[in-house]
């Protein structure tokens, strides 16, 4: 089965992904965790070119292409051989993330981002897709208080961005119920952990 996990930064993704990866795990299942756009060597040196400063370096529709890129190498390389084995993958972001993120600028449209997937990864979508909600204040916060790495670029961006990126999530989650799931997660980790392995209850059989 092959769940991913999306959201705004400083949502907790990375925490859940493990936590679940270990409950999952704790009853005999093999899971692989991984993240978006990464996962293997290929889609990771992809990776490093796209955090690293890209805005000024690429037009929307190369980022677009490049994100996809990234995702086509993952799925072939580690999604679908672990899926054709029965294993578990929990992604940290997949495919929502790009609607979400690279079709803000109005460039590209949700239509064009799922073209691209279907050519890259030949359409590949998760059992289910839990987007992390936390208000925006808590999740800046979180954010700015964590390593000021890659992943932190919620400074760079105006919160009115971070806003519409996550109401694209909770459109997808409106749009395609049975798929995605909104799980309220500014409460402690450990209840964040306790949705999610609760809705995943009809997967796990
Ligand atoms: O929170 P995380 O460390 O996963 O953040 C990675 C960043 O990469 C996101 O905030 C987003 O700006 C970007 N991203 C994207 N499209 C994707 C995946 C990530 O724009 N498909």
């Amino acid at each position: 089965r092959f769940i991913s996990l999306e959201g705004g930064e400083g949502t907790g993704k990375s925490t859940q992904a493990r936590a679940v990866g270990q409950a999952l795990e704790s009853r005999g299942l093999t899971v692989h965790l991984t993240r978006e756009p990464g996962g293997t060597p290929g889609a990771e040196t992809i990776r490093e070119l796209l955090l690293t400063g890209h805005d000024e370096k690429w037009n929307m529709r190369t980022e677009a292409l490049l994100f996809a890129a990234a995702r086509a190498e993952h799925c072939d390389s580690l999604i679908r051989p672990a899926l054709e084995k029965g294993e578990w993958v929990i992604s940290d972001r997949f495919l929502d993330s790009s609607r979400a993120y690279q079709s803000v600028s109005g460039e590209l449209t949700d239509a064009d981002i799922l073209a691209i997937h279907d050519v890259g990864s030949r359409g590949l979508l998760p059992d289910r897709t839990f987007v992390l909600d936390i208000p925006e204040e808590v999740a800046s916060r979180r954010a700015h208080a964590r390593d000021r790495g890659e992943s932190d670029r919620i400074g760079g961006r105006d919160s009115g961005y971070h806003r519409q990126v996550m109401e694209k999530f909770r459109q997808y989650a409106a749009d395609e119920p049975g798929r995605v799931r909104l799980i309220e997660a500014s409460g402690l980790p450990e209840d964040v952990t306790a949705s999610i392995l609760e809705d995943l209850s009809d997967l796990l059989g």
